[in-house]
């Protein structure tokens, strides 16, 4: 990219394409380049073959035999570049190819004028040069090969003026001398048309890469939107989608689903004698704890508020949505993380509500689910905290 920027920062003129940047525009319009060469080569057959055929009417039978033999050498040579370029081949392969096939193309036109002569021999030499420039004009290929096209035409052009018995060498110079200039002015124009597709090839470059840049940040962004900054789980939001997510698909009818209010036990006390600090990394281990509870990663954990975790079991029943809460329960005591003050145990220890929708029960909205939850949790913090209480239909709740 530093590349790409360096080229288009400077003048247009000036841009060249080197290693891989240039091998890279070769690949991207490979494709294009290749079928107009391939159009060019079928529309010169089609054109010798209408000529041939118009001259065979128009012409004596003498004059059409001798135009015969010369005219029968640019079809083989331009079905050959079209059969080579139907797929990719190394650089300097494709140059030899397009070279020899347009150098015989060009020959064979030369050949039908120069072997039948009289008016035939100059107006075929011009044709053939009017061939040549539609070749360096339309194939959009090196500067390179469209100077060999080039000189090639102008070449054949001398030698056979020059040994044109109707006019001397100094009209058979002067002649190649001003088609020269028009060889030139087209090869600067093949020029200018690389260039500028160059330059278009760049702009694309810099265009995608741009995009790309900015949809990794946008997901970035949208990762940090949907993330807690201090803990890393999910956040409020993030878990509002979750469950819109699942409500709206209706999931909880065929699959149920269970969530579980985790609330850390007089985290308060752990605050004012350990200090905000403290707090803080005992909720980050307390979420990490949380999340290694999980049955696996369709399960979520968000951290709902302070020091309230809110844990979603999609497809869980009350059996294993306990399971759970129990689980994360008896591994947070087991860390023994200091809570010096705590009135349960000096550890920090939660409490967790679990409310439970059995697939196939009467609908539940996602906060009817989740305040049944809090509603659980409320009873554990009652019931004596560091524990696990359930919400049933019955009774209200139950605890663990
Ligand atoms: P209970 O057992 O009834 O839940 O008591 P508690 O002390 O845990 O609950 P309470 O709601 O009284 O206090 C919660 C505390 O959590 C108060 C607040 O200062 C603290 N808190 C909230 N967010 C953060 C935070 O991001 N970092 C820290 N360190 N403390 C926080
Ligand atoms: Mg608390
Ligand atoms: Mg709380």
């Amino acid at each position: 990219m530093a590349e790409v920027e360096r080229l288009l920062g400077g003048r247009t003129r000036d841009i060249r394409l080197n290693g891989d940047l240039a091998q890279l525009f070769r690949e991207r319009s490979w494709p294009q380049t290749a079928k107009i060469i391939r159009a060019w080569m079928v529309w010169v057959i089609v054109l010798d073959g209408l000529t041939l055929g118009l001259n065979a009417i128009l012409l004596p039978t003498g004059t059409v035999m001798s135009m015969l033999w010369p005219a029968s050498i640019l079809p083989p040579a331009a079905l050959f570049a079209a059969i080579v370029f139907r797929r990719p081949h190394a650089l300097w392969l494709q140059g030899i190819c397009i070279l020899s096939a347009v150098f015989l193309i060009l020959l064979s036109v030369a050949l039908v004028g120069v072997n039948t002569g009289g008016e035939f021999y100059e107006r075929h030499l011009t044709i053939m040069l009017f061939v040549a420039v539609t070749a360096i004009i339309i194939f959009p290929i090196p500067l390179r090969w469209a100077m060999v096209i080039g000189a090639s035409a102008l070449g054949i052009y001398l030698v056979f003026q020059l040994r044109n018995p109707d006019i001397d060498m100094g009209s058979a110079l002067a002649g190649t001398l001003f088609f020269a200039s028009g060889v030139v002015a087209t090869i600067v124009a093949r020029r200018t048309a690389t260039i500028l597709a160059h330059k278009t090839f760049l702009l694309e470059l810099r265009d995608r890469s741009r995009l790309a840049a900015l949809a990794d940040a946008n997901s970035q962004l949208e990762l940090l939107a949907r993330t807690d900054p201090l803990t890393g789980v999910a956040n409020r939001r993030s878990m509002m989608e979750t469950l819109h997510g699942f409500w709206n698909e209706d999931l909880t009818r065929t699959r149920g689903a269970a969530m579980l209010m985790c609330d850390v036990d007089d985290f308060k006390r752990l605050n004012d004698n350990l200090g905000h600090a403290e707090g803080d990394r005992c909720l980050v281990k307390v979420a990490g704890i949380i999340q290694s509870s999980m049955r696996d990663e369709r399960d979520q954990v968000a951290r709902y508020g302070g020091e309230e975790f809110l844990v979603f079991l999609p497809g869980a029943d009350e059996q294993q949505a306990r399971v759970v809460a129990e689980r994360i329960r008896s591994r947070v005591e087991a860390a023994s993380l200091p809570n010096p003050t705590s009135r349960v145990l000096p550890y920090v220890t939660v409490s967790t509500g679990v409310a439970a929708l059995m697939q196939g029960s009467e609908f539940m909205s996602a906060e009817q689910l989740q305040r049944q939850a809090d509603a659980a949790l409320y009873l554990a913090k009652k019931t004596g905290r560091n524990c696990v209480a359930v919400h049933t239909r019955e009774a209200g709740q139950v605890s663990d």
